[in-house]
């Protein structure tokens, strides 16, 4: 039986399913929960700070990274490269933090085979003429893009049934009381206890 302590929670989605704001919200009802910041050769958008919501690096930063085997996984998505640094999820399993990742399928198969027991969300839009809707609304995008967008979601909803928990995104305050529910029993699973707990298990003579 594993002493590890820390959970890890990977939350995939296609774009327009509202993962980002679940997530976000989640993070600030759990302080508990990290999240791991993930490495990009795409350019920020606005709003986004380096470090925060991502490592912005250029092509030749990532592929160093990749040789030195610093990223647990990497995917090329949409013509960008991403991928999750190896040293905080080492860390944060080996001392007992829970850690999430919002990483897309491919990402989310090559942690599995790392961990195999990761955690996977998938988070669903509502219908797929709602998606188109929120696809549609992020900007004036010309209607060959938005078509992409949507192809490019089709193919990650496809892998929906690769994850072990699937929610909804129908009503936001439902499917974030949904995610946290995950992250809180998931915290209660057996080895998880035993490892926040030694004294009290060793006192019932439960150590391993
Ligand atoms: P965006 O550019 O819209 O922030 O993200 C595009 C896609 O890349 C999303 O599906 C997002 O989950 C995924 N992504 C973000 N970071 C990572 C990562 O570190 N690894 C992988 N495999 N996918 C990522």
């Amino acid at each position: 039986m594993s002493l590890v302590a820390g959970n890890v929670f990977m939350v995939v989605a296609p774009s327009g399913a509202g993962k980002s704001s679940l997530v976000n919200a989640l993070l600030a009802r759990d302080p508990t929960l990290c999240l791991s910041v993930s490495c990009t050769t795409r350019p920020p958008r606005s709003g986004e700070t380096d470090g925060k919501d991502y490592r912005f690096v250029t092509r030749e930063q990532f592929d160093a990274l990749r040789q030195n085997n610093q990223l647990l996984e990497w995917a090329e998505v949409h013509g960008n490269f991403y991928g999750t640094p190896r040293d905080k999820i080492d860390q944060a399993v080996a001392f007992g933090q829970d850690i999430l990742l919002e990483i897309d399928w491919q990402g989310a198969r090559q942690v599995k085979k790392l961990f195999p027991e990761a955690i996977g969300v998938f988070i669903l839009p509502p219908s797929i003429s709602t998606l188109r809707e929120r696809l549609t609304q992020r900007g004036q995008d010309a209607e060959t893009v938005i078509e992409r967008r949507i192809e490019a979601a089709s193919e990650e909803i496809s892998h929906a049934p690769e994850f072990e928990y699937v929610i909804i995104n129908q009503d936001f305050s439902v499917a974030l009381t949904q995610l946290s529910q995950i992250i809180e029993t998931a915290k209660l699973r057996y080895p998880r206890q035993l490892a926040r707990n030694p004294d009290l298990f060793r006192s019932f003579d439960l150590l391993p």
